[in-house]
């Protein structure tokens, strides 16, 4: 990725939005040694994609942001902030790059801190513009190791909630590079379909549309909700449901869909080749760049 727009807020002072924005050089240090974001992973964040100067789904992101603070105890992002913030570097990005993306993120903060936490926005260009049409990827299944149901007995994992501590993801997406594919689908330890590290799945099932439910303990997907509200719009039908692994491998048509990716169309899933409906994978591109909300 290529930095190019940062900004750090104060969290402490309760400052008017503009007043607690502080524009720094893109590749300025903003952390010390001790912030536990760096030496625990302990905060949340979002990324969200920009489009000439317009910021997709803000709300949505915003709605998450706050959802995963809560599942961590952390102050609760006021919100005025931290739209102006996004804004004001939507605003800076859209003159540099008509594609662009922010990663917003509100830290634990310095260990000796005062508990008001860090927050700082990057925005960037991805390193590498994804290519038009994007190719069709494959993908493996891997096990996340938890029950379907670990969001409700054991919310201290933090399942759901967007935090910093995504060394785990990392490591998927090198095993399935290891098993010559390029993405991941989770799956519970007792078989229901999840989400990928870093996207949420969308299949085709006899025509209808789905998706798995945010109850097991994976990221409700701004993109898939667009998406689903894309399609809903074109006259399909569209719901939230538990997938098996059979059903999955069973579907017609299979997409990863995130913000800076939009919706990439599944080719196989370890080696079950799926068609590839290249015309609304096309259809829904179009549409997510140009929602402007
Ligand atoms: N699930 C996970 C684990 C993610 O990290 C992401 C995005 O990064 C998504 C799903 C997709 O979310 P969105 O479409 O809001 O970017």
């Amino acid at each position: 990725m290529e930095p190019l727009v940062l900004y750090v807020l104060d969290l402490a002072s309760g400052a008017a939005p503009d007043l607690a924005l502080r524009r720094v050089p893109a590749r300025e240090t903003v952390l010390t040694a001790t912030d536990l974001s760096a030496t625990r992973g302990d905060g949340v964040f979002e990324t969200v994609l920009v489009v000439d100067g317009t910021p997709q789904a803000l709300e949505e992101h915003l709605d998450r942001f706050a959802r995963s603070a809560a599942l961590l105890d952390l102050p609760d992002p006021r919100r005025d902030l931290w739209r102006h913030a996004v804004l004001t570097a939507a605003a800076e990005l859209g003159t540099l790059r008509p594609r662009a993306a922010i990663k917003f993120v509100l830290s634990r903060g310095d260990e000796a801190g005062d508990g008001a936490g860090t927050g700082w926005l990057l925005g960037f260009a991805p390193s590498a513009p994804p290519a038009a049409p994007p190719a069709p990827i494959d993908v493996v299944l891997l096990d996340r190791g938890y029950r379907h149901d670990v969001a409700q007995t054991s919310p201290w994992l933090l399942q759901g909630a967007k935090t910093l501590s995504y060394a785990v993801n990392m490591a998927a997406l090198r095993e399935a590079r290891r098993r010559g594919a390029q993405d991941v689908v989770f799956v519970s330890s007792d078989g229901f379909v999840l989400e990928g590290p870093t996207s949420t799945l969308i299949v085709r099932i006899d025509g209808g549309y789905l998706t798995p439910p945010p109850d097991l303990g994976i990221l409700p997907g701004t993109t898939q909700a667009d998406v689903f509200a894309a399609l809903r719009g074109w006259g399909e039908q569209v719901a939230t449901r538990r997938l098996t692994v059979p059903d999955l491998l069973g579907a017609d048509a299979v997409w990863l869909c995130s913000s800076t990716r939009g919706a990439a169309a599944v080719r196989s899933i370890d080696g079950t080749e799926f068609a590839v409906d290249d015309v609304l994978t096309e259809r829904l591109r179009d549409h997510l760049d140009a929602r402007r909300k």
